[in-house]
């Protein structure tokens, strides 16, 4: 997913973020992710949110509250007296068990020691233990971030495209092993991390490119950059010709990131669509079929649904 770098970011930009800035703004949250997870385990009652995470009230009831203005959950009143409500998934928010699946997959794959987030998954129909394979709903074939040519669609632009902050992000005094998701919270725990790592994907390798299309400042730029060496996922390589000139590239680590990105913004291009068009613009280069992706079992190769797994998220 590299290289034609057409695009709006010319042209004078709508205020506020597209679907994609949109969406990693709402998921890009530790919390968020646990409760999504939760809920779509089969929680619903606050009391099961609270059991299902160690959360304290303020920042369960800030982000249930949140998800329910982002119709990604509604409320509803279940006992009168006293007034008890539950918290059930829209069918927005039922719509985001592939970001999840994405995650499951990434995580498993790529961090050293399984976490509470990434336990074995059945799938249902073939009752084996599976991995998903992201592939080309036109021809069924897996791929990579590396077979997708993908280009800015009316709604793109490097700037819109950079999250929104919906909640306050986690504070920090929890230390990094005690992530739920560390691979991902290095990611997504800063919504410049996010967006380096989009333009990574858009086929950006240098300071100076990044600084420029995402207008980050130089020292956040550097500071985020350094991170996502640090995590591995992207990966500073000098050309040796050129000692003034360094890139940053995406890591295999990196790259293998694609699936969480595409069903995201899948997810994000379906809920957020704006009338103009497309946020992105993607090729399947081998089959020249515009690009959605969907999950398949690897052990039966059947399309995934939401039902057939969810369940066993947890
Ligand atoms: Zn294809
Ligand atoms: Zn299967």
């Amino acid at each position: 997913m590299t290289d034609e770098r057409t695009g709006s970011d010319q042209t004078p930009e709508a205020p506020g973020p597209n679907a994609l800035g949109l969406a990693f703004g709402i998921i890009g949250d530790e919390w968020t992710l646990l409760i999504l997870r939760a809920a779509l385990n089969g929680a619903r009652r606050y009391a099961e949110f609270g059991a299902a995470m160690p959360i304290s009230h303020a920042v369960l009831t800030t982000r249930l509250d949140a998800l329910v203005a982002e119709d990604v959950l509604r409320r509803e009143v279940y006992q009168r007296n006293p007034v008890r409500s539950e918290y059930l998934l829209t069918a927005k928010g039922r719509g985001l068990w592939p970001v999840l699946t994405a995650l499951w997959r990434w995580e498993r794959r790529w961090t050293p020691e399984p976490t509470t987030t990434t336990p074995s998954m059945l799938h249902a129909a073939c009752g084996r233990e599976f991995t998903p394979d992201f592939c080309c709903s036109a021809c069924a074939e897996p791929v990579t971030a590396q077979d997708i040519a993908s280009s800015w669609g009316p709604a793109g632009g490097w700037r819109r495209s950079v999250p929104a902050v919906h909640t306050r992000r986690r504070s920090g005094s929890r230390r990094q092993q005690e992530y739920f998701y560390p691979a991902t919270m290095a990611v997504f725990g800063n919504r410049w991390s996010s967006a380096i790592v989009g333009a990574a994907f858009m086929g950006l390798t240098r300071f100076n490119d990044f600084h420029d299309k995402l207008k980050v400042p130089p020292t956040l730029l550097a500071a985020r950059l350094t991170s996502l060496c640090e995590h591995e996922i992207l990966h500073q390589v000098v050309l040796p010709d050129r000692p003034d000139w360094s890139e940053y590239r995406l890591t295999a680590k990196g790259l293998d990131f694609f699936p969480v990105i595409g069903a995201t913004a899948s997810w994000a291009e379906h809920w957020y669509h704006e009338p103009a068009g497309d946020v992105l613009d993607w090729t399947h280069r081998s089959c020249g079929a515009a690009f959605t992706g969907v999950f398949r079992c690897d052990q039966c190769h059947q399309v995934l649904r939401g039902s057939d797994l969810l369940q066993h998220l947890g």
